[in-house]
């Protein structure tokens, strides 16, 4: 449904309403509130691929994207969710990553160090802001695939 017909809320997906909880799958009621609200901000914002992402207020943004546990314990923490694909995916991203730094560091003559924080960063952020929209993929749209 794009219009909930109980609560009126609209963008949210055929799975049901997160915000109510009207035709939605007992599995995705039985979810906490946290993942509810997350899930219905996801939703809102077109899904994992989140077209609509630009018309969210910006505290909407921060529900859909933000995961606290995620950004402490990064791929360990897809593992706990049985993410582990995108766990591998996103850590051999983060490595490709590292290398082409090393690459632009060795071609300008700059130490090998000099873009480690820009690796971390990039990791950090990356871990963080896939973690609800993987796990979106994962329990709403059947999804628990390499991305
Ligand atoms: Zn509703």
């Amino acid at each position: 449904m794009s219009t909930c017909e109980k609560c009126g809320v609209t963008g949210n997906v055929p799975a049901g309403c997160f915000d109510c909880g009207e035709a939605l799958d007992q599995r995705l009621v039985e979810l906490s509130p946290t993942w509810r609200q997350r899930f219905a901000a996801i939703a809102k914002a077109g899904g994992p691929t989140l077209v609509n992402l630009r018309k969210c207020p910006l505290g909407q943004r921060f529900t859909a994207l933000f995961n606290f546990p995620a950004l402490l314990f990064g791929p360990l923490y897809y593992l706990f969710r049985g993410m582990w694909r995108k766990a591998l995916s996103l850590t051999a991203l983060v490595f490709g990553i590292a290398l082409i730094m090393q690459v632009i560091a060795a071609v300008f003559g700059l130490p090998e160090e000099s873009f480690d924080n820009v690796v971390r960063i990039a990791s950090i952020v990356l871990f963080t802001q896939q973690a609800n929209l993987t796990y979106y993929r994962k329990m709403v749209l059947g999804q628990n695939g390499w991305w």
